[in-house]
């Protein structure tokens, strides 16, 4: 019985040194999508890469649940907490990654 119980405790101890690089390797990507995005935080608009056009980040948004909301784009929706992955060009309707 305790012979079990330190098995699986080695098992699970080896798994987790195993999956380590995994998690760490997520976490930087995780980083760095997120230090991407907090550039655009602070930004109060985008130039459109199709128009050349100032795309405001700053304004009236509508969140996919239906709650529309003013502020910046990346805030996050009162009712359901998403926020925002793109923006749209208002003026030639490209759509940009943020
Ligand atoms: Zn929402
Ligand atoms: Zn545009």
């Amino acid at each position: 019985m305790k012979l079990e119980k330190t098995f699986l405790i080695a098992l699970k101890l080896i798994g987790y040194l195993l999956l380590a690089p995994i998690f760490f390797l997520l976490d930087i990507l995780r980083l760095g999508k997120n230090m991407r995005r907090m550039r655009f935080a602070v930004r109060s608009s985008l130039t459109c890469y199709n128009c050349r056009s100032k795309i405001p980040l700053v304004g009236m948004w509508k969140c996919n649940c239906g709650f529309q909301y003013t502020g910046h784009v990346l805030k996050p929706c009162s009712l359901c907490g998403h926020v925002a992955q793109i923006v749209r060009c208002p003026h030639c309707g490209v759509t940009l990654l943020l």
